[in-house]
């Protein structure tokens, strides 16, 4: 794709509200979402079980936390779990959304990105008169967080993700892929991929009052041995969903990424650091 394809690229909203309810995956609570078509003002979350029906921004610097999902606060105000349809809206191009939100942690479906894209796709897109802007960096960046997870990132064209995780359980261990993320690939490629987590883990995040909406329905759980609820959509879905909820952080900066992102370990709290690293080089222009 041309600097000039680019820029005639239209910025979207989606073609008619949808809804959709279910249980947190932390909290376990069930929360009811309306997502609604706007011109402006990017994704936007409002809490409507809250006086004054507050609204929180999807924004780098209202994030308050990573620690297994990122949530988003505005002083006690806060919204759970956003990264898989941020992820979602990344990944088919919606620019524009109000997500009215009663509950404060989005439904976690079955584990994916593939439900909000589904309902996404649905209602279909709206092309709005505004151009998309497209963040792009004329030279390499790295990123180097604690635990091995580092970042690479060079100038593109596209936005392209390589990708390595690394679990000590024989049944992940090593993964790596390369992934051309355009709205095609996005839907076949990562969105069916579902979180994942360990049996051994439940007691000790449970303790913590994370997880408390995991179930075999929504979860890709792993004991020693391997997978205890059926079967893998793709022999890498754990490293794909690492890549989707990758996306989904990125979708934080609120602008489309054209970048050649190479990453070890990513992980929530990294990934937040590289959107920060990267917004900060963008809009200093170096
Ligand atoms: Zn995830």
């Amino acid at each position: 794709m041309t600097t000039d394809q680019m820029a005639s690229l239209k910025q979207n909203t989606i073609s008619a509200e949808f809804k959709m309810s279910g249980a947190g995956i932390h909290s376990g609570e069930t929360s009811e979402i309306t997502v609604k078509p706007t011109d402006s003002g990017g994704i936007r979350f409002k809490r409507m079980d809250i006086n004054g029906h507050p609204e929180i921004p999807a924004r780098l610097d209202l994030v308050t936390g990573t620690d297994r999902g990122t949530n988003l606060g505005i002083g006690d105000v806060k919204i759970m779990t956003v990264e898989h349809i941020m992820s979602a809206f990344m990944g088919l191009e919606v620019d524009h959304v109000i997500v009215e939100m009663i509950g404060a942690e989005l439904p976690i479906m079955d584990g994916s990105f593939l439900p909000f894209c589904e309902a996404i796709t649905a209602v279909g897109l709206t092309g709005l008169p505004q151009c998309a802007e497209v963040w792009s960096i004329q030279e390499p960046l790295s990123v180097d967080c604690s635990n091995g997870t580092t970042y690479n990132i060079f100038p593109s064209e596209h936005l392209e993700i390589c990708a390595q995780i690394d679990f000590q359980h024989k049944f992940i261990g090593k993964q790596a892929g390369v992934f051309q993320v355009n709205t095609d690939t996005f839907i076949s490629e990562i969105a069916p991929a579902r979180t994942f987590g360990f049996k051994s883990e439940v007691g000790s995040l449970k303790k913590r009052g994370l997880s408390l909406g995991a179930s075999l329905n929504n979860v890709i759980i792993l004991d020693e041995e391997g997978v205890i609820n059926g079967k893998l959509r793709f022999g890498d879905e754990f490293l794909r969903h690492k890549v989707g909820d990758m996306i989904g952080d990125l979708a934080l900066i609120g602008k489309r990424i054209r970048a050649n992102i190479i990453c070890e370990k990513p992980g929530h709290e990294g990934n937040i650091s590289l959107a920060k690293s990267l917004r900060n080089k963008v809009e200093l222009n170096v």
